[in-house]
């Protein structure tokens, strides 16, 4: 066997009922047709997680995988992932973060860690220069992601460590995994899968080198991704962006995007620079998807203006080989001294999704559920979840413990969230997420309950772009903000670098978007197989948004490998990872259209006000010719057997 290049060739297999460590070595063919990242854990998990497995039982895997191009100095790619069995939706779990362990994975010399059966004790990972073995974590065991992982670098100084905190260990479905001191791998409730392992933490501090083809020419295509990065002219400043917002509501066409303005954007102030266009140009979904930009006007979404973040911040955070940094630290108010900038998905779901106004709040209870290691866009359904039924007496004070709820009001989102953590209360309810709360609570409820097969969907409004609603159908992983939408792949621009996918012109009718057209499922399945590559190479979704002719995502792959694939051949291979994540759902007794998007974030009922009244959103159409394009069955979404076979047999 060559020596790996870029990748490094094997994978290290945990067995927490054992003890037992192992790794293996992974043919040069299952890189070649998967990638790294996500596509390697797709094809892991899928041959190895039996069918009917209990997410939260002994035969579920979890893993935590490293990008293709980490560390072969290639910009915008230190990318981590954790999959396993979604104990949220019973299907592919996937849960993406950046922060600084992605490269840690493969200094252990390996391209991802996995775990299989149940530890009897609390224990954690540490590989280091004496090896790897299984620690117990009885002293961090009870503490929050912060505290657990300075206490565990104190101990091994120089280590990177990933860790659940209260939320994975109480087993919410809606935990996740924390990096960096708070930079969570939200979403699948993959946190309470490492929970109900008993496994704290991973504490990595190899020292492996990692190979690559043609460094030169990784340094080429870095210095022009990086001449685009650069590119910073001055920008207007916060309360001018929900002008700008407004504007993009009112005029009947859309300019397509260039994803290098969202970059100034993100340079500047962080996603938070979305906080109030959003709200205005109708992306934002307010008052549990039932309100619209009218209700949450500039002067309500004021408090959350960007500046208001960047003023608070003492530092920028970048990624492991990231030049944008679209992270930060801020000091804030009270109880903690500081957390990461709050990302717009949080802001807004504690912001207009629950009608609050309370800006130093949101500071709190981003630390507090950073901390607790728990998923804040899920948080927020919950809440608001809680307060709709409030509202129309589905729950009463008997289910509140005699608290009033009220939308908007900041004691009662302090009381809620502050309950969910301790799994208190009505609480314990809601930390499994609104699924599971509105099974138990009953009928009534389910209408109220908006999530796609269990997982709460993600803080753009899909009768804005409909491209949202049909990522947040179609995705193996349901209800994911970052699987797609129509506005991701004008930012792409993908057609400018790969034969075959739909182009765009300079600008198009907003009505156009609501038309029936087999356009947006081929745009659906570009999206979907690029995010597939990019996930293969630990790439960020934001560096990708700048453009496929200047993050060369594909030139980066063949320079660190030394392949010679052409863009359509790793097209080829995004494609093939999407049919092993839609097989694995089928093997786990899914039907791919019970993951529908509910009926209220598609205009059903219609909005009568606000930036997207009167849309409707074919969302089924699409979902059919999505399957289609992909040679799926039509009716069903299910892969052929002979296709599934042919990619599954790779090995
Ligand atoms: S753009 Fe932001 S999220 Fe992406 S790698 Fe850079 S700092 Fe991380």
């Amino acid at each position: 066997m060559t020596t790996p290049k870029g990748y490094m060739g094997k994978i290290m297999m945990v067995d927490l009922t054992t003890g037992a460590i192992e790794t293996e070595k992974i043919s040069p063919k299952v890189y070649q047709s998967f990638l790294s990242g996500m596509g390697l854990a797709a094809h892991i998990l899928y041959h190895r997680i039996p069918a009917g497995a209990d997410p939260l039982g002994q035969e579920n895997i979890l893993g935590f995988v490293s990008g293709l191009l980490t560390g072969t100095g290639s910009l915008f790619t230190g990318r981590w992932m954790v999959t396993g069995l979604s104990p949220l939706t019973g299907g592919w779990g996937e849960a993406n973060c950046g922060g600084s362990f992605s490269p840690a994975i493969k200094r252990c010399g390996v391209d991802g860690i996995f775990f299989k059966g149940i530890s009897e004790k609390p224990v954690y990972l540490c590989v280091d220069d004496q090896g790897a073995r299984l620690e117990t974590a009885e002293a961090v065991w009870g503490k929050d992601a912060v505290e657990a992982e300075t206490a565990l670098i104190e101990k091994h100084p120089n280590a990177r460590v990933a860790c659940i905190g209260q939320a994975g260990e109480k087993r919410s479905l809606i935990s996740g995994v924390s990096t960096d001191k708070g930079r969570l791998a939200a979403r699948s409730g993959l946190g309470a899968v490492m929970g109900s392992k008993n496994l704290k933490a991973l504490v990595l501090a190899g020292k492996k080198r990692i190979r690559v083809h043609n460094r030169e020419e990784m340094k080429r295509l870095s210095k022009i991704c990086n001449k685009w990065v650069q590119f910073q002219p001055p920008f207007v400043p916060g309360w001018l962006t929900a002008p700008v917002g407004a504007l993009m509501r009112i005029l009947p066409f859309v300019a397509t995007q260039d994803g290098l303005l969202y970059k100034i954007m993100l340079r500047k102030w962080g996603t938070v620079s979305m906080n109030q266009i959003s709200v205005e140009m109708g992306d934002s979904p307010i008052k549990n998807w039932m309100g619209s930009s009218a209700d949450w006007g500039f002067f309500k979404s004021f408090s959350s203006q960007p500046d208001r973040f960047t003023r608070q911040e003492t530092e920028k955070f970048h990624c492991y080989s990231c030049p944008l940094g679209c992270g930060g630290i801020c000091k804030t108010k009270g109880r903690f001294p500081e957390t990461h900038k709050p990302e717009y998905e949080t802001v807004l779901s504690f912001g207009g999704f629950i009608m609050n106004k309370d800006v130093d709040l949101i500071f709190y209870l981003n630390e507090l559920l950073n901390r607790a290691g728990m998923d804040t866009i899920s948080a927020g359904h919950a809440v608001a979840f809680a307060m709709e039924c409030y509202e129309k007496g589905i729950i009463t004070t008997g289910h509140t413990g005699g608290r009033a709820l009220e939308w908007g009001d900041p004691d009662d989102i302090k009381f809620l969230v502050e309950a969910m953590v301790a799994r208190d209360g009505i609480g314990d309810l809601l930390a499994d997420g609104v699924k599971r709360a509105a099974e138990s609570i009953g009928p009534e409820a389910e209408a109220i309950a908006l999530h796609c097969a269990g997982q709460e969907p993600a803080m753009h409004d899909s009768r804005n772009d409909p491209g949202f609603a049909l990522h947040y159908s179609v995705d193996p992983a349901p209800g994911r903000h970052t699987n797609g939408a129509g506005l991701y792949y004008e930012m792409y621009q993908l057609w400018k670098k790969v034969k075959g996918v739909p182009k765009m012109g300079p600008a198009y009718m907003k009505s156009s978007k609501y038309k029936k057209d087999i356009h947006h499922a081929r745009v659906g399945k570009a999206n979907s197989v690029y995010l597939n590559v990019m996930n293969g190479a630990g790439a960020c979704l934001f560096g990708g948004f700048i453009g496929a002719t200047r993050i060369r995502i594909f030139d980066w792959l063949n320079g660190a490998t030394g392949w010679q694939f052409t863009p359509e051949d790793y097209m080829e291979i995004g494609a093939n990872i999407q049919v092993l994540k839609q097989a694995f759902n089928i093997k786990q007794g899914l039907d791919p259209k019970t993951c529908r998007v509910p009926d209220r974030l598609l205009g059903r009922p219609v909005q009568t006000r606000g930036a997207n009244k009167g849309r409707t959103v074919d969302v089924e159409t699409m979902m059919k010719d999505y399957w289609e394009l992909f040679g799926w069955d039509r009716e069903t979404g299910r892969p052929t057997e002979e296709t599934v076979n042919r990619i599954a047999s790779i090995a």
